[in-house]
C-alpha cells in the first residue's frame, strides 16, 4: 500500500514519539493496575465489578500502547525462528478468554513444523490484532478459526470469521491510516499488522463476503 506524503509525516511523529510517550505512560499504568489488583481482593461484589473493568480498561490502553510502539518500529529487530503452531498454541488462553466474553467460538487447525524467520513478539501482535478483529465481528454463538499451513515455499495463516463480513470498498480501506467503524475502535490494529507483515517480506491481504465473513490471509517465506 503506497503512503500518502501526509501519511508518511504522521508516521514521522509517532516515530520520534511513541517510544518515549510509551514508557512514561506504562510504569504509573502498571502501578495503577497493581494498586487495583490488590484493593480488589478487600473489596465487596459490586466494587470488584467495578475493579474487574477498570482493569479490563486499562490492558486495552496497554494493548493501544504496544500498536503505537509497534507502528514506530515495524521491522523485526532481533530476528529468531519462529513455529507458527507453537506460537498460535502460545496466545491460545488469551484468545479463549477473549472470544469466551463474545461468545465465539474459537477453533485452530495447525500443520506443525511450520517455520518463519522474524520476531515472535510482533508477529504474535499481528495475529493478536486479527483474530480480535474476526472475533469482534462475529455473533455470539458463531465461529472464528484458524489455520495454519505449509503451501509450496510459503507458510499460510488463515484467520476465519462468521461475522458480518466488508464490501469490497471497505476491504481497500483496511490498513488505511486510522481506519475504524468502531465506536471504542482506534483504527491502529490492521495498520500494525500491514506495516510488520510487510516488513518480514510477507503479504497480509483480505477476502470477504458480506453476511458470510472474512479471511485474513498471512503469507510469509517458509524456512526450510
Ligand atoms: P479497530 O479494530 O480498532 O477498529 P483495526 O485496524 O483492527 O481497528 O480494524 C479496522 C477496521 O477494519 C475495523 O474497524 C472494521 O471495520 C474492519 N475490520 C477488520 N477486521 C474485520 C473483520 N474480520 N470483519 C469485519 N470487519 C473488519
Ligand atoms: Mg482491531
Amino acid at each position: 500500500k503506497r503512503m500518502s506524503e501526509q501519511q508518511a509525516d504522521q508516521l514521522h511523529i509517532i516515530s520520534e514519539l511513541a517510544p518515549s510517550v510509551a514508557h512514561e505512560i506504562r510504569n504509573p499504568l502498571t502501578v495503577v493496575k497493581g494498586f487495583i489488583q490488590v484493593a480488589k481482593a478487600s473489596a465487596d461484589a459490586k466494587v470488584q465489578g467495578y475493579m474487574s473493568t477498570a482493569i479490563s480498561e486499562l490492558d486495552r490502553t496497554e494493548s493501544i500502547i504496544q500498536d503505537y510502539l509497534n507502528l514506530a518500529d515495524p521491522h523485526p529487530g532481533h530476528e529468531e525462528h519462529i513455529e507458527i503452531s507453537n506460537l498460535i498454541e502460545t496466545i491460545d488462553v488469551l484468545i479463549q478468554s477473549y472470544a469466551a466474553m463474545y461468545g465465539v467460538i474459537y477453533k485452530t487447525e495447525l500443520e506443525s513444523e511450520l517455520w518463519v524467520k522474524g520476531n515472535h513478539e510482533k508477529l504474535k501482535q499481528v495475529l493478536m490484532n486479527l483474530i480480535k478483529n474476526a472475533v469482534e465481528a462475529t455473533d455470539e454463538g458463531k465461529s472464528v478459526k484458524v489455520k495454519a499451513f505449509a503451501s509450496g515455499l510459503d507458510v499460510h495463516i488463515h484467520v476465519m470469521d462468521q461475522g458480518m463480513g466488508i464490501s469490497e470498498e471497505q476491504v481497500e480501506r483496511l490498513g488505511q491510516s486510522y481506519y475504524t467503524t468502531k465506536e471504542k475502535g482506534t483504527g491502529l490494529g490492521l495498520m500494525v499488522a500491514f506495516r510488520i507483515i510487510e516488513a518480514m517480506g510477507g503479504e497480509l491481504r483480505f477476502e470477504s463476503e458480506e453476511n458470510k465473513g472474512t479471511i485474513a490471509i498471512i503469507r510469509l517465506s517458509r524456512l526450510p
